[in-house]
């Protein structure tokens, strides 16, 4: 049976929030009745782009992630609701606008914070997968419609349609550790998730300091090597996705006519930009530049 997905690609969002001007052209002062009432003018966000910035100057990213309600299939909500919130088959999960009144309780039910409670209306809400438009027979949600880069994609597919698309792209859930079972996936969440060692190599000739580019960059965990690159045209490197919290590495760069230069990583709390590392002449090889 097909049911709804939504994927994000944290690679394509821009920030630019029009998924949430959308979502709030949809549903503020508006009374979809048997989905949701009307979402407060503020305080609400059924669509949030949440922001990471990484490493430091100069080799930074920031990423953005839109996090909405994940429409779960072992959703706690659910469970938590006595039938006030209910998964429909097509996948998504709804909190019913008339049983729910009073039960601001469910807003601590959900583990990825959710759903939101409307003081006005004295009913808990979120993110309702516009059901509404779905039911319908339109094919996508508003948030998705929106996205000027693509990063919102909806799909109807089956389970086993949508585990072929997840290696495909590699799409993985927020927070896997929940253990909801998330009907949202992400594609490369690392940009949010994950860190990167970086680092600029350069040398110094004549008296003129330039930068090395196709430097060979190695890591190393453990004494095992885990990654190879060589440095672009600035001589940077960067070996990115590598788990927080993870330990014990070395980064080795080398270049034809110059010195080997070795950097030890202890613990990789966060990003890190191992900033200049500087190789000397030892030879009188051509400079590969
Ligand atoms: Fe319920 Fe939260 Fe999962 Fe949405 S993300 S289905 S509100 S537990």
């Amino acid at each position: 049976m097909k049911k709804w997905r939504l994927i994000i690609d944290v690679g394509s969002c821009q920030d630019c929030n029009n998924c949430l001007m959308a979502c709030k052209d949809e549903h503020m002062d508006n009374n979809w009745p048997g989905y949701s009432l009307p979402q407060p003018r503020h305080g609400h966000r059924w669509i949030d782009v949440a922001r990471s910035a990484r490493g430091q100057f100069p080799l930074i990213d920031v990423a953005y992630v839109p996090r909405m309600c994940m429409h779960c299939d072992d959703a706690p909500c659910v469970k938590a609701s006595s039938g006030a919130v209910y998964k429909r088959p097509d996948g998504i999960v709804l909190i019913d606008p008339e049983t729910s009144k009073g039960r601001r309780d469910l807003v601590d039910s959900c583990p990825y914070g959710s759903i939101g409670w409307n003081e006005a209306e004295n009913v808990p809400q979120k993110c309702t997968f516009c059901a509404h438009l779905i039911d319908a027979g339109w094919k996508q949600t508003r948030c998705s419609q929106a996205c000027p880069t693509g990063a919102l994609r909806v799909e109807y597919v089956t389970d086993a349609q949508f585990a072929g698309i997840v290696k495909k792209d590699g799409l993985e859930p927020l927070h896997p550790e929940y253990g909801t079972r998330p009907r949202v996936y992400y594609k490369n969440l690392y940009r949010y998730a994950k860190c990167f060692i970086a680092g600029s190599v350069a040398a110094e000739k004549a008296g003129v300091v330039d930068c090395v580019s196709g430097a060979k960059s190695r890591l190393l965990q453990s004494g095992k090597r885990i990654g190879e690159t060589v440095t672009d045209t600035y001589g940077d490197f960067r070996f990115d996705n590598l788990e927080p919290g993870t330990s014990d590495y070395v980064v080795e760069v080398e270049s034809p006519g110059r010195d080997k230069k070795t950097i030890a990583v202890d613990v990789l709390s966060t990003s890190k930009n191992l900033g200049t590392i500087w190789l000397s002449q030892v030879s009188t090889e051509t400079e590969v530049r």
